[in-house]
Formats: C-alpha cells, structure tokens, sequence
C-alpha cells in the first residue's frame, strides 16, 4: 500500500470510529489515537523521508488535509455529544412542580422598625427630609442649644450616660435638629425634617420605661409657621398610626425648647372616647410633647427669629408600638424573644 493509500485508509477508519461512538471519553481516545504524539498518523508521516521529493508535497498537502478535516470532524462531534449528556442530565433532573416546596424560614423587621418606617412614610409624603444623626453626642448640642445650660432643672428629667463631662450619649434626637439648622440654607426654601433615632437616658428599667429607647423628632422653620400648622400636621401623623375617626387635643405643657409647650392626646382608639382600661377611663391617650419653637433655640442656631418660626414635636416609637399592639412592658422589645417578636408580621 502506499502512503497516500494508506493516509486514505487512516482517514476511512478514523471518520468511522467518530461516527460511531457514543461517549466523550471514547472520543478523546480516538483524537490521541489519530492526531496524538504517537498516534498513527504521526507514524505514517514518518514515512515520508522515503518517498521521492517530487511526492513529499503532495502526500504532505494530502496529510494536512486530512489532519484538518479529523480535526473538524472530532470538534463537531464533541458538541454533539456535550449537548446529548446536557440534555440528559435535565432529563433526569426534571423537577415535579406538583410536590409540595421546603418552607423558608422568612424573619421580618422588628416591630419597632416597622413602626418606625410607618412613621417616617407618611413624613417623607408630607417632603419631610430624614435625618439621623450621632448617639454619641457633644453635651453642647444635646442640653445646651436646646436652652437647657448646665444648671437647668429640666437636666434632672434626661440623667444621661456621660462618656467625659462633655460627651454623652445623647437623650433625645434632638441635638441632630440643632446641627442641621445651623447649616440650613434658608434661600434655598424652609427646613422640613424628621430626625429618628436610639436615645439613652439613666432610667431604672420598668414596664414603662428602658434606658434605651426611639424618638422621632420632627421640626420645621419657615416663614410664618403657626400652632395650626403643627396641629394639622400632627393629625394628619396621628389619623394615619391610630385610624382616620381620632381627634386630637392639646393640653398645655412645659418644654425648655418651646414656647409654648403642649401635650398632644388622641382620642382612645380602643373605646372611641368612652373610657376602658388603655385610655384610663379618660377617653384620651397621652401620645406626645410638641410645640412652637423658642427664639431662643432658633437664634443660638444662627436663625433670624424676628423673621421665621418653627414647629417641634417628638414622639416614642415604642410608645406608639405598645399601644398599638398592645404591648404591655417596653423591655418585650429588646429581649430579642422570637415567641414576642415573631407576632408582628405587619409588613409580611
Ligand atoms: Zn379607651
């Protein structure tokens, strides 16, 4: 035989073998066997030193011809065959969407954070800006710029925990209301903040009291802001928490940061007024401390208290989340007890 007959046969053989086999391994076994290093026709190329020199061209182009073509033929038939072994590994893996799933066990957020968005969605519709701002705070800005000095009695109401004598974490949200005012830029329209928020004060721990707590604080200053505005604006908060029949009324209170000062009750949702054991047989709720911002407070920020004015009103989450709920001991909340917890699935 010569040695193009015997390259003719060698592609033959070859072309039969990729024809026939079924498995990517075999396949791989004939490419080494042919095309390898020491396959044959590595061994019938090594041939060619005897043939004529007029030969060696044209059996060396018929080689390369072949070589390519077994080449082509051995790729082709590899993705042939990956894609038969893909498409019986789904077939095997076919799932029966008719069997029941694993169930997944889904936490939600903490009811106080649940609260807390609620809140914060009605200002944010009312173009409310959200602001948190440092739980440990400079004693300047928790106590001072809220008109409370050093020698203050309404110091004794907030005993906090100092870290030196002049930082502490601070014991309500406002100190973040007295640095954003002062860098508020009045040209560019009024200040509509809420600032939300842990606050710290050295209470003993009881069913109504934590010495970790949540505020939210909200504040504005503009031009010709009124008691009625912050009355409107408290009734729209408190109609969306505790249903659209409640009223409010305001009592007259004591604030350093305001003047004047109110209470804010709402009509008792439990009893619609008459009197049960969550209103006290009073037909109202204590629900927050609000009022008109003092000069002062406004001045010691830099704000021209001749030419604008200002609401404040600061309310307790966890307040609101015990009534609302139901909750009878604030420490539920910070026991972190799933069998508490896993009760308020507001939001799903
Ligand atoms: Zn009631």
């Amino acid at each position: 035989m010569s040695l193009k007959e015997t390259l003719e046969q060698l592609k033959k053989d070859a072309l039969a073998k990729i024809e026939s086999t079924t498995n990517l391994e075999n396949l791989n076994e004939i490419r080494v066997q042919v095309l390898g290093k020491k396959g044959s026709m590595t061994e019938v190329l090594r041939g060619m030193k005897d043939l004529s020199p007029e030969m060696r061209p044209v059996v060396g182009g018929l080689a390369n011809e072949i070589r390519d073509l077994l080449t082509g033929e051995l790729e082709e038939k590899k993705e042939v065959l990956e894609q038969a072994a893909l498409n019986a590994a789904l077939e095997k893996e076919t799932i029966d969407v008719t069997l029941p799933g694993d169930e997944l066990n889904i936490g939600v957020p903490h009811i106080l954070t649940q609260v807390m968005e609620e809140i914060e969605d009605v200002f944010l519709g009312l173009g409310y800006e959200i602001i948190e701002g440092y739980e440990v705070e400079q004693d300047h800005y928790n106590f001072e710029r809220m008109n409370i000095p050093k020698d203050h009695p309404a110091r004794d109401m907030q005993d906090s925990f100092y870290i030196n004598d002049e930082v502490l974490l601070r014991t309500h949200t406002s100190p973040i209301q007295a640095r954003t005012m002062e860098k508020h830029d009045f040209s560019k329209g009024s200040l509509r903040m809420i600032s939300p928020g842990k606050v710290f004060r050295r209470d003993s721990d009881d069913a109504t009291h934590s010495h970790q707590f949540h505020q939210i604080e909200g504040l504005v200053v503009a031009e010709d802001i009124t008691m009625g505005d912050l009355k409107g604006t408290l009734e729209v908060l408190l109609k969306k928490m505790f249903g659209e029949d409640r009223e409010i009324r305001l009592r007259p209170s004591y604030f350093p940061f305001t003047e004047p000062s109110v209470e804010v009750d709402i009509s008792c949702f439990k009893c619609g007024g008459e009197g049960c054991n969550v209103c006290k047989q009073t037909g109202w709720i204590e629900i927050l401390g609000a009022g008109v911002i003092h000069p002062s407070v406004l001045e010691m920020s830099g704000i021209d208290s001749t030419k604008y004015s200002g609401f404040a009103f600061g309310l307790g989450p966890d307040r609101v989340a015990m009534l609302k709920y139901g909750v009878n001991d604030i420490r539920y909340f910070y026991q972190n007890d799933l069998r508490f917890l896993e009760q308020f699935r507001v939001k799903g």
